[in-house]
């Protein structure tokens, strides 16, 4: 019997995956996400990841780099650190990249002994030895362009061939892939098992800036410790029946609408 190619995320999976409090919890057993990203260029990428970390179920975010007084302007809940990833404190998870610009910071995340999720400009020039080279898992969360500049292929290709393409680049970096696009693909690290299909998505989540929720998402619940491929698919699953929900079907939205909108999708799961 050979292994289906493709698998439809369910409901009642997701539900199963989604971390949920209890009597003995306290905001560090919930899991702690550390936040790389923003620049001057692009503060407000970092504001998303954030606001979707924050609405991810972790204990605590924590902010590193230049945009902290727009992080804590709009979330003041957030930890701000200034100073290299390092430094910042104990995380569970990293989520490196979302308008990130040229900053600092993708090494020596990479560096660091706990999942890492990297987006966006992180992906830059990541080198497959450098992720392999990891005692922890690396989830990536390219978009077809971001991919098409990893596997040093065309976007067009990558659209050609999106189920080849995930597993290309699981295989290469050896990393779990989420491949963003208006079907998200979910790919194990190898490359080798299932490919999970995520239904929820709505061409409506095409607009700026969505994409830096969903990594903040999935971070958080990388910090909650779902494993990668968990993480990945249920983070894409919500981020899609939110955006469903803020559009109500029929209505433009922003990335902000989609990440108010996850409690909302969040309880419509559980
Ligand atoms: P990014 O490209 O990083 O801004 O991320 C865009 C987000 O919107 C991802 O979650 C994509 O899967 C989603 N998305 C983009 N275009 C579409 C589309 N045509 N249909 C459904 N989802 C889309
Ligand atoms: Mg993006």
């Amino acid at each position: 019997p050979s292994v289906p190619d493709l698998e439809a995320l369910q409901h009642e999976d997701v539900a199963r995956l989604l971390p949920v409090p209890g009597a003995e919890s306290d905001k560090y057993r919930r899991g702690v996400v550390g936040v790389v990203a923003g620049s001057a260029r692009y503060p407000g990428a970092a504001v998303l990841a954030v606001e979707g970390a924050l609405r991810g179920g972790a204990g605590a975010v924590r902010y590193v780099g230049p945009a902290g007084d727009a992080v804590v302007a709009a979330h003041p809940e957030t930890l701000v650190h200034a100073g290299p990833p390092a430094k910042a404190g104990r995380v569970q998870a990293w989520v490196v990249g979302p308008g990130l610009g040229d900053g600092p910071g993708v090494a020596e995340v990479l560096a660091s002994d706990v999942p890492v999720l990297v987006d966006a400009d992180g992906l830059r020039d990541l080198s497959p030895e450098a992720v392999k080279a990891r005692t922890a898992p690396t989830l990536l969360t390219p978009h077809a362009g971001e991919a098409a500049a990893l596997l040093g292929a065309s976007r067009e290709e990558v659209e050609a061939g999106r189920l080849a393409a995930v597993r290309a680049l699981a295989g290469r970096f050896g990393a779990t892939v989420l491949l963003k696009g208006s079907t998200t693909l979910v790919c194990g690290a190898g490359g080798a098992g299932p490919v999970r299909v995520n239904p929820t998505g709505t061409s409506w989540l095409a607009t700026a800036g969505s994409g830096d929720v969903l990594s903040g998402l999935a971070g958080s619940l990388l910090a909650a410790g779902l494993e990668p491929l968990d993480a990945a698919s249920a983070a894409a699953y919500l981020h899609g029946l939110a955006a469903r929900r803020a559009s109500d079907g029929h209505a433009p939205i922003t990335a902000t609408d989609v990440a108010r909108s996850l409690p909302g999708a969040w309880r419509d799961v559980t």
